[in-house]
């Protein structure tokens, strides 16, 4: 939101806590930022990667300029019109679509895209093209989430908000690191425990993070074995009579089925299975059952993992037999890696899913999608590729061609060499991004340089459901476009001329909210003006629903209720879910693990994450120069015992090998990680690093069975001193 003639609000374009900036075009034509201390979610703070983020576009050394193609790989690519690049893109699609039918072509996009371009490129892919080949890089972080909220609640729905930090006792952190991952979160739960001592922080992470270090209780668990834990508070919760049995038997169904299966294991078996004291799992049972305010955050240590769905699940089962859901401080809260992961889903950016959460398998919802878009076509009654599944595809032909969006799957696909080898077996690559630093780009046969952050107006949907507006308040360099432009110009060019007909990302954004009305995402009614008049609104916001709203006026004029709201804060503060019979589901969880196995050969488990100051791919962190000074380089972390046993020392170059590839880094000797664990962090790729540092070399591409998401956090490996040949 624009608000003088040289500054500008938007929204922190990294992780998904979704920050306030106010940025700042300065005399000399340099740009200044700070946090926006209006903003609900931030609050004015931001951390080191926030507070550096205009640099990403002041710096344009590496920025995409002009669109490019080539008629053959062995070709340099070469500038060209952006009618050459998109008749050429669209003749190739139309004579594939021709002889192979529609899904011969897919689109691989982004938790970055805006919600405008997301509801494009699904318009046009399931409603015209007549495939359901769209997936996401936000796949590989919370898809195990979205699976687990819409089995046990009915509805892929985070049911808290930000606020819930203040109103919380109890934080059970698991499988997350907020200190480095989600640091304005993390900054306001240690502001929370500051103020009142009693609060406490339980922490469960295989390896010891700095969300580990600050907190006061550390479960240091078994990698994989999330659910055994879950399980085993379960049990202690029931025997110590911390259930609400009023809840369970008012909201729930499948109390009886949990409590048989928590009670097959002993707390003392459980403690075994998990490598850590009884006496601590009891502890995090008391804290637990004992608060007024319990707030469960996790992230990828739960959801990318091959039961992924399944350690969701129990841990949601933990707020329902308690019945800490739906009141001030109480949820279970799945934290989101990037900016607009949720904005995504809200539009139908997943492989199963339409616009408002509808379903690709349910008839009524592609016949409301066709009528509403007037489709050519019958929009496919089966999911499409998921993003390993594209991949795959890609590999043995099955998939033709594929067009990837301000994503560099090249860095962060698990099994990279496998993903790498379709890439340059296929037949079309479409890329379309902002920095020739995505290590995509050099397989591409057409090029599409896509404006920035700042470079174009839209809108995204942080963690809590909260939706900004983002100003555009510089030109994009070069010959760079909004990616929305691009996709609405390549529907043209695809003969869709009518349907794709925008002047502005408004007029997106204005047909997206209208097909919400009646859904559990109903935003039918915001618009831009409304979303820079309010600066964010929480889903679902619609004037029919807010009448029994705690954070709305009153007034029964639903135009007055629309303009004077903010939105829904919190979820199922009544207790009706959204399940069919409006009863939340606890689910009987089998504790095995199914990851990749380890054997003599491969005798560690491989662990991957983030480091402090990088992001993703480090297409924009890498080119920070303060941010580079944290870590300049990938490393791998190993206990002092594995280390000696294999007579590495600190600092020496040692090699990481799994059965997919390898990796060549520095050894870091750390007792924050389990003996018989190892970690690396994911960021590097070739371009920014070599071949020898990318994680992905070593991950397999088993994934979830229902989330399709894929176990990043498992790998077999095998590590040894590296000896020159
Ligand atoms: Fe940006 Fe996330 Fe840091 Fe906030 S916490 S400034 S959204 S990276």
């Amino acid at each position: 939101m624009k608000t003088s003639s040289d500054t500008y609000k938007s929204t922190c374009c990294y992780c998904g806590v979704g920050c306030g900036v106010v940025v700042t075009k300065e005399n000399n034509g340099r740009l200044s930022l700070e946090g926006d201390k209006e903003h609900p979610s931030s609050k004015g703070m931001l951390c080191s990667k926030g507070m550096n983020l205009h640099y990403t576009v002041m710096d344009q050394s590496d920025r995409l300029l002009y669109p490019q193609m080539r008629l053959n790989r062995s070709m340099p690519l070469q500038r060209v019109t952006w009618d050459e690049a998109l008749d050429r893109t669209a003749a190739v699609f139309k004579t594939l679509i021709k002889k192979f039918g529609p899904d011969s072509v897919a689109f691989y996009v982004s938790g970055q895209c805006l919600t405008e371009e997301y509801y494009l490129v699904n318009k046009l892919i399931k409603g015209f093209i007549g495939s359901n080949n769209i997936d996401t890089n936000s796949r590989l972080c919370m898809s195990s989430a979205v699976v687990g909220y819409k089995l046990s609640l009915g509805e892929d729905c985070v049911p808290v908000c930000y606020d819930d930090i203040e109103e919380a006792d109890v934080f059970y952190v698991t499988g997350a690191n907020p200190a480095w991952c989600h640091p304005i979160l993390w900054r306001r739960m240690e502001a929370h425990k500051a103020a009142n001592p009693q609060v406490k922080i339980i922490c469960v992470d295989p390896r010891k993070t700095d969300t580990a270090r600050s907190s006061d209780l550390y479960l240091g668990i078994v990698p994989g074995t999330d659910i055994v834990l879950n399980n085993a508070i379960g049990r202690i919760l029931i025997e110590k009579n911390y259930i609400n049995q009023d809840f369970i038997e008012k909201h729930t169904d499948g109390f009886s089925l949990f409590q048989e299966k928590v009670f097959e294991r002993t707390i003392d078996e459980a403690a075994e299975i998990c490598g850590i004291d009884a006496k601590d799992i009891y502890q995090a049972a008391e804290w637990i059952g004992g608060s007024k305010g319990f707030l469960s955050l996790w992230t990828m240590g739960l959801n990318q993992s091959v039961i992924g769905v399944n350690k969701n699940l129990s841990l949601i089962n933990l707020h329902l037999i308690t019945g800490k859901i739906g009141t001030p401080g109480n949820g279970p809260f799945s934290l989101t890696g990037q900016p607009n992961a949720m904005g995504g889903r809200e539009t139908g950016g997943l492989a199963n899913i339409l616009p408002a959460h509808r379903d690709v398998t349910n008839a009524i919802h592609r016949e409301e999608m066709e009528t509403f878009w007037d489709s050519p076509v019958k929009i496919a009654h089966k999911p499409g590729f998921t993003a390993t599944e594209m991949f795959e595809a890609l590999a043995d032909d099955r998939l033709k061609a594929i067009w990837i969006i301000n994503t560099n799957p090249l860095v962060s696909m698990p099994d990279i060499n496998m993903a790498e080898k379709a890439l340059k077996n296929s037949r079309f690559v479409v890329v379309q991004d902002v920095s020739n630093l995505a290590d995509t780009v050099h397989f591409a046969d057409v090029v599409l340089p896509a404006a920035a952050w700042l470079e174009k107006e839209g809108t995204m949907t942080n963690a809590e459901r909260r939706i900004t507006y983002l100003p555009k308040a510089l030109e994009a360099p070069g010959e760079a476009l909004p990616d929305s432009e691009i996709i609405w110009k390549f529907a043209q060019k695809m003969g869709f001329t009518d349907a794709f007909n925008y002047k502005n990302t408004s007029e997106v954004y204005d047909e997206y909210v209208k097909i919400t009305a009646n859904t559990n995402v109903d935003v039918s009614g915001v618009s831009y003006d409304l979303l820079k008049n309010k600066r964010s609104v929480q889903w679902p916001l619609a004037a029919k629903k807010l009448t029994n709203n705690e954070t709305i006026a009153t007034s029964e004029e639903p135009d007055i209720i629309l303009s004077s709201a903010v939105g829904t804060k919190r979820l199922f503060t009544d207790h009706n879910f959204y399940t069919p019979n409006k009863r939340a589901q606890i689910f009987a969880i089998a504790d095995e693990n199914t990851s990749e196995p380890t054997d003599e050969n491969f005798p560690l488990v491989l662990t991957t994450g983030r480091i402090r100051d990088q992001w993703h791919t480090m297409t924009k962190t890498g080119r920070v120069t303060k941010l580079k000074q944290h870590i300049p380089q990938p490393f791998l972390q190993i206990h002092p015992k594995d280390a000696e046993a294999r007579n590495i020392t600190e600092g020496k170059l040692v090699v990481v090998k799994g059965r997919r590839g390898e990796v060549r880094v520095k050894a870091q000797l750390s007792e924050d990680v389990r003996q018989g664990l190892c970690f690396l962090p994911m960021h590097w790729g070739k371009i920014l690093g070599s071949n020898l540092g990318r994680a992905n070399n070593l991950t397999n591409s088993m994934v979830d069975p229902r989330s399709k998401e894929p176990d990043f956090k498992f790998s077999a490996v095998e590590v040894s001193l590296y000896k020159k040949p």
